[in-house]
């Protein structure tokens, strides 16, 4: 390096001149999330929904079970009571422990009514772990991610 180099810092001008090249907003690759929202993958597998019917707003789901014996991760519970008039099963309580799925999709393959769905949701993060056990409410709902204004 020559002296005059040293003592006009050449080096470091010429840096900083690369690092502003790139700066132009057409370089930015960076998601500006939230403010910009991601494009997902048409196949994602997120957020769990259980589905109601559009018009009687009753769920779809029978209670067979054959999601939580699907699971591996066994986090989900399904509890059903029998109407004693239709002797069919009624769906009382599901919970979906969120934290532990792994979102394979084992289970909404195995729902013969397509009642349980992995959405395109992905904002799951939850302040406490109890936050993470969704009910069903929340299954049938779907998750409220804070919305913020810029
Ligand atoms: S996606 Fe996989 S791990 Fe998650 S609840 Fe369904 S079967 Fe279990
Ligand atoms: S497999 Fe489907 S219908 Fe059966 S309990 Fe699970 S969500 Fe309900």
């Amino acid at each position: 390096m020559k002296l005059w180099d040293k003592f006009l810092f050449t080096d470091l001008v010429q840096g900083l001149l690369t690092t502003f090249r790139q700066q132009h907003p057409k370089d930015i690759v960076t998601e500006q999330y939230p403010a910009e929202r991601p494009a997902i993958a048409e196949r994602y597998r997120g957020a769990p929904r259980l589905n109601v019917d559009v018009e009687t707003n009753e769920t779809l789901c029978i209670g067979c079970n054959l999601c939580a014996l699907a699971c591996p991760e066994n986090l989900i519970v399904v509890t059903t009571i029998r109407n004693a008039e239709t002797k069919k099963k009624e769906l009382t309580t599901f919970t979906y422990d969120t934290s532990r799925c792994m979102f394979c999709g084992l289970c909404e393959d195995a729902c013969p009514v397509d009642a349980l769905e992995l959405t395109q949701d992905f904002e799951l993060a939850s302040y406490t772990r109890d936050g993470a056990v969704w009910d069903r409410q929340m299954l049938e709902e779907g998750p409220k991610p804070t919305k913020y204004d810029f």
